[in-house]
């Protein structure tokens, strides 16, 4: 079974941060326990929000669902963070120097809220100094996919932008989310960006704009073993 592993970028003593392919939906929670045991996690450790395309994000210290909830973070290394995601964004963050982490759900309307920033002021608020924080934004919709009307593409500067079909747009929402982050204060050289595009590679990934409300989902998993 396959999996992204950014764990080394992260370069953090027992963190481990990975990304599933699409061989199962794991939406399905026998699913995701199943993958977090593969992964050497506890499997009934695992936080579990009830993603809404919110910007609501919250600290945590116990396993469990959580409503209306499309960021998480902690600094109880006994737990293990998961979202999921078939074309948003789904964003890791660590702040090296405290070991505090989290795992953002950040679509295009997570992103037009700026959960990313939402995300990086509670981390402030907690006294993580942004300097410190290492980024990765998963696989996800890439501009080369990503073509929407006004409605869409008005929440966006139009610097992210390139012209679609008639009066569509392509909107790079990775840049969007990185600039989201350097304007808080996350150092461009933190940010990693994979560039696996969730809609171009179906070989790999569920895409939700490819195959509709049928798409089963992936899962990102963040915490320690
Ligand atoms: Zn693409």
């Amino acid at each position: 079974m396959g999996y992204k592993n950014y764990s080394d970028w992260f370069g953090v003593e027992g963190f481990s941060a990975n990304f599933s392919f699409n061989e199962k939906d794991y939406s399905i929670l026998s699913h995701r326990r199943d993958f977090a045991s593969l992964l050497d996690y506890d499997q009934n450790a695992l936080v579990i929000p009830k993603q809404v395309h919110s910007k609501n994000v919250y600290y945590v210290d116990s396993p469990g669902l959580l409503e209306e909830t499309d960021g998480v973070f902690s600094d109880k290394k006994e737990i293990v963070l998961t979202i999921q995601v078939a074309d948003c964004i789904p964003l890791f963050l660590m702040d090296v120097k405290t070991e505090r982490w989290g795992l953002i759900h950040s679509g295009w309307q997570g992103t037009a809220k700026n959960i990313a920033g939402e995300a990086i002021d509670q981390f402030q608020k907690s006294r993580s100094n942004p300097g410190y924080i290492k980024a990765v934004l998963g696989p996800s919709i890439g501009q080369c996919c990503f073509e929407v009307g006004r409605e869409v593409s008005d929440q966006f500067d139009i610097a992210f932008s390139i012209p679609g079909k008639g009066n569509r747009k392509m909107v790079d929402l990775r840049g969007v989310l990185k600039s989201q982050l350097t304007e808080v204060g996350v150092s461009q050289a933190n940010i990693l960006i994979d560039d696996d595009c969730t809609f171009c590679q179906d070989d790999l990934y569920f895409s939700y704009r490819r195959e509709g409300d049928k798409a089963g989902r992936m899962v990102a998993i963040a915490g320690w073993r």
